[in-house]
């Protein structure tokens, strides 16, 4: 096979450029060994299920989807009927990142989002958005998504998910998380999975593999198990029921059973507090939000994005203004003190 070249340099523009951590690398290995039942009828799937009860330390319905935003569309599309709408914050991957598909999949359930400059949801919002209308022209609010860690890099406290949980329990709503950077949410608390999910009043997550150190792939957990009900058939008809399902489920077993999930989550994060920690105090050079995750949001003149661009970085400045560093679980402390670096030079220059 001919070589196809690639830069070894990392770049920190998307936790998702990391590759495969080898748990779950060598999971797969051990999944490619011989033959067993397809689409999901096989005993990867089982244990991999299994272990998130383990881990959550209760029953749940627990399925296997190849995105997120599958992941986040087919499990909102469970809890709405067509005429509900769903309460988000206004930075939401579901709103601003998933191309339409949550509304898609439910056929038509309307996103009502709530201004959050933080990224992050309040009951004050929430009670705003479900309150505004109880007349029958308005689309009925049913349940309501929050991001966790957000978008923005901010963590929920505990307190701050109960408290919007007991809003939606008092208003009928149900709560789903957008976990795609959940493991980074939990080690920054230092909780334990039950506590940040269902202990906290959240009905449905998505927890995200991808970011977390796997190829692909996100569990969709019910705690609320009647919202469930024909989940299967909803991933099937959407295209994310896989026939090799042991592809997408052997990998958590490997990230699970053994904590990498939170070790890998814990090196990303302390990724993030060391860069922010170097460039503290170049001048001209803020942090647009504190750093509680593994995202570090930097806002400096476009003169100093552009000299460090032109040093040979990528980054993304369209999330939240800013420019966004994101940090993954093999992210190198060298390559992150060359980037701190080049930004001191850049803002020098
Ligand atoms: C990355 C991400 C997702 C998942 O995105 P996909 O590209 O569909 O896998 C979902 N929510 C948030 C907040 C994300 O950052």
């Amino acid at each position: 096979m001919a070589e196809i070249e690639i830069n070894e340099l990392q770049q920190f523009a998307s936790d998702n450029y990391a590759g495969i951590c080898p748990e779950a690398w060598q999971a797969m290995d051990a999944a490619n060994r011989g033959h067993v039942t397809s689409y999901g009828d096989d005993p990867w799937t089982a244990r991999a299920a299994d272990t998130f009860r383990t881990l959550f330390e209760t029953e749940c319905d627990v399925y296997f989807v190849f995105n997120g935003t599958a992941a986040n569309s087919l499990a909102l599309a469970s809890l709405c009927q067509s005429f509900h709408s769903v309460i988000c914050s206004d930075q939401a991957h579901v709103e601003t990142d998933e191309c339409g598909a949550p509304e898609f999949f439910s056929n038509g359930s309307k996103l009502l989002v709530a201004a959050s400059p933080e990224g992050k949801l309040t009951p004050e919002a929430i009670r705003e958005l479900a309150t505004k209308r109880s007349d029958i022209h308005y689309p009925k609010p049913r349940a309501v998504t929050l991001t966790q860690s957000t978008e923005t890099g901010r963590v929920y406290t505990l307190a701050e998910l109960r408290a919007i949980s007991e809003e939606c329990r008092s208003r009928g709503l149900s709560l789903h998380m957008d976990g795609a950077r959940f493991a980074n949410a939990c080690a920054s608390l230092g909780c334990s999975p039950a506590e940040m999910s269902w202990k906290s009043g959240v009905d449905v997550l998505c927890f995200g593999g991808a970011k977390n150190g796997m190829a692909m792939g996100e569990a969709v957990l019910f705690f609320d198990r009647a919202s469930a009900t024909d989940f299967d058939y909803r991933c099937k008809q959407a295209g994310q029921l896989a026939a090799k399902m042991r592809f997408l489920s052997a990998p958590w077993v490997g990230m699970l059973e053994n904590g990498a999930w939170l070790r890998n989550a814990e090196h990303a994060n302390s990724c993030a507090r060391q860069f922010a920690s170097q460039v503290a105090g170049i001048p001209s050079v803020r942090l647009a939000q504190p750093v509680e995750a593994n995202a570090v949001f930097i806002e400096a003149p476009e003169k100093v994005l552009d000299n460090l661009r032109a040093r040979g970085w990528s980054f993304y400045t369209f999330i939240g203004g800013a420019a966004r560093f994101m940090f993954a679980w093999d992210s190198d402390p060298k390559r992150i003190e060359a980037l701190s670096r080049d930004l001191r030079e850049s803002a020098a220059a």
